[in-house]
């Protein structure tokens, strides 16, 4: 028997829970199911080097799982406070018998974006999929409460390094290799207390349908992942008010399959646009929304 997709993952209220950004997985009530009792493997991607950035938890955490079950070794990149989500996943990575590569570090560096994928491609012996991952979000209901901090911060976090990595990493990349971005339903129906979020996610649609414009003569496609109300620390760390958080993907925003999306959800499709199953496949923009229309 199939099973019916409105209660196939949790579909209770959340409990209320406050964490500062960047917040901890490990700290969460109800956890985030990123796959790690679920998902398995078929060699999809064996010998595959990937480097994920954001991979300590949520969505990122859920590529990174499924790509060592795929049989890939596997760097992830996350903010240094996050070392104890990132430890959990290096577990499961060399559980997968895979190689884990952990680099912490802020993608706000310019710097630091070069050195992460030398240091990738360096400790993997190569370089093939750029799952980029890592995001900023922070809700803000009035234009004029917005800091121009934040802005720049959401910015800096979200599209910046998308031309730093890449740039960094296509030298590396043989034919064959994938870049995957993430951009959200927010990139095409912006929430009004998301107006920087929803305008860099915008922005990650463009860039991932000209780069792949740019370099499919090199055999590499480019290709993006748009979720909608996903249950990840990003959420509960200022990405909605709190008093959106019980009612999260059910109510507050509403989905018609009535409830939060799990990271787990997701794995599937950051294995198909990486893997050889999806090689006439670039430029597009891959929805996973609980039934919210995107096009
Ligand atoms: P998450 O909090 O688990 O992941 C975001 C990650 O971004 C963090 O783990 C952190 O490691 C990384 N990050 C943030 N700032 C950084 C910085 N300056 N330097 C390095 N790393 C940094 O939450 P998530 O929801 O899994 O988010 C993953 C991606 O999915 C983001 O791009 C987000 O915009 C996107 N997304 C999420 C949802 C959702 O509902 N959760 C919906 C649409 C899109
Ligand atoms: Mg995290």
């Amino acid at each position: 028997m199939p099973k019916d997709p409105k209660t196939q993952y949790y579909h209770d209220t959340f409990p209320k829970q406050f964490q500062d950004a960047p917040g901890l997985q490990k700290e969460m009530d109800p956890k985030p199911d990123c796959g790690e009792e679920s998902y398995k493997g078929s060699g999809k991607l064996d010998g595959r080097k990937a480097l994920v950035t954001g991979g300590d938890s949520g969505i990122g955490r859920a590529a990174a799982i499924a790509y060592a079950r795929e049989g890939a070794d596997v760097a992830i990149n996350y903010l240094p406070e996050e070392q104890p989500d990132a430890e959990e996943v290096k577990q499961l990575i060399e559980e997968a018998g895979r190689k884990a590569v952990l680099i912490p570090g802020d993608l706000k560096d310019e710097d630091f974006n070069y050195k992460l994928v030398e240091e990738a491609h360096e400790q993997l012996g190569g370089l093939d999929i750029l799952a980029l991952v890592a995001g900023k979000q922070q809700a803000v209901e009035d234009i004029a409460d917005l800091p121009t901090e934040q802005i720049k911060e959401t910015y800096e976090t979200n599209v910046y390094p998308l031309y730093w990595l890449s740039k960094a990493a296509i030298p590396h990349m043989p034919a064959g290799s994938s870049i995957i971005t993430t951009t959200s339903v927010e990139g095409f129906n912006p929430s009004p207390m998301l107006l920087d979020y929803a305008a860099t996610k915008s922005a990650i649609i463009g860039f991932t349908k000209g780069l792949a414009a740019q370099i499919a003569d090199k055999g590499i496609r480019v290709n993006s992942v748009a979720p909608g109300p996903i249950w990840t620390p990003l959420q509960i760390s200022g990405g909605q008010p709190q008093e959106n958080i019980p009612e999260f993907g059910g109510g507050t925003p509403e989905t018609p399959i009535g409830r939060a999306g799990q990271p787990a959800e997701l794995s599937s499709v950051y294995v198909f646009l990486a893997s050889e199953d999806s090689s006439y496949v670039s430029a597009q923009v891959y929805s996973i929304t609980g039934g919210i229309p995107t096009a």
